[in-house]
């Protein structure tokens, strides 16, 4: 049977590496990127490069946005050319970028007005993983368009989870990076105490990666926080700040009112006005050197 036609938006360090699993898996692809020449390369891949995200939604049964943050999102689907402009009535609209789960309630409304369905669908996983189809997929949404979703995820992803209604996909990405964020900030802070006493970096390190603190993130981050490898980003760091925000919103809103969260924003916004916002998130040790 013929595949369902895909629309992708955003080809970014995500995007990119998703969009070609699916053209690889043989789904027929419209794609949007903001900046157009980022949708170049994918046309001798067979993708159809389409000029607004409104474009790309016309004739797809799914469209797949993996974008920067709320604002952006707002204006791939809401926009003036955005997709919910030109979607088809019955087609299946998959958020996978990190969002907040007012944003992802409301834009499951603006789809539902106009005869779609929205699954909440970030991903856990970074560069390698979207590159390779091993992304972890994290579901909102009903549970009957997941199934009919479920191909497509699957040629991205090897592990798919649906976590309940609308927004609770979204919900448990922001908890999930709101862990990442705060052991990335404390990881940080001991680097900068082994490196300002003196201390023999590599030895420090190994105790602490092979010890209980190792978790398969400090691992990888405490290496590239050493030989500052921070081009190309597999994570920008400006983007950590974005999801530190929200989780501390939603924090609010359950009134629980994170600490933890909130300190560890403060370190990456220091990051940024240090000047590191457009580098990978393990920049966020040069503020110390
Ligand atoms: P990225 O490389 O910065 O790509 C961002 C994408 O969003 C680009 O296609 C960009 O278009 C587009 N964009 C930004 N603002 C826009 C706007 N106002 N209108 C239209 N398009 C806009 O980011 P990424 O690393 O691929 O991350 C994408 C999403 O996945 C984010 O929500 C991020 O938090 C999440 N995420 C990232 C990782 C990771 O490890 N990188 C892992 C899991 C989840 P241009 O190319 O034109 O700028």
């Amino acid at each position: 049977m013929d595949k369902p036609r895909i629309a992708f938006i955003g080809l970014g360090t995500m995007g990119s590496g998703m969009a070609r699993r699916l053209l690889a898996a043989g789904f027929p692809l419209n794609i949007y990127n903001r900046r157009a020449a980022k949708a170049e390369p994918f046309k001798a891949d067979g993708a159809t490069i389409s000029d607004s995200p409104r474009a790309a939604a016309a004739d797809a049964s799914f469209i797949v946005s993996m974008v920067a943050d709320d604002n952006a999102s707002r204006e791939v689907w809401l926009g003036e050319n955005g997709a919910l402009n030109g979607v088809r009535r019955g087609a299946i609209l998959i958020e996978s970028s990190t969002l907040s789960v007012e944003w992802v309630r409301l834009l499951a409304a603006a789809a539902a007005s106009r005869g779609c369905e929205l699954l909440d669908a970030p991903v856990t996983g970074s560069k390698p993983q979207a590159a390779s189809g091993e992304l972890s997929f994290i579901v909102g949404g009903n549970p009957a368009a997941l199934e009919k979703a479920r191909p497509a995820l699957e040629a991205m992803g090897r592990a798919i989870t649906h976590l309940g209604p609308t927004g609770s996909g979204s919900l448990l990405k922001l908890i999930n990076n709101f862990v990442c964020g705060v052991q990335i900030a404390s990881l940080a802070e001991a680097v900068a105490m082994i490196e300002h006493a003196g201390l023999d970096r590599a030895s420090a390190l190994g105790v602490l990666t092979n010890g209980a603190p190792g978790s398969p993130l400090v691992k990888a981050i405490s290496g590239r926080m050493t030989v500052k490898e921070y081009t190309p980003p597999n994570f920008l760091l400006r983007l950590m700040a974005k999801d530190l925000t929200y989780a501390a919103a939603e924090s609010k809103r359950l009134n629980l009112d994170s600490i933890t969260a909130p300190a560890a924003l403060k370190l990456f916004e220091q990051a940024i006005a240090h000047g590191d916002g457009e580098s990978d998130l393990s920049a966020i040790v040069e503020q110390f050197r």
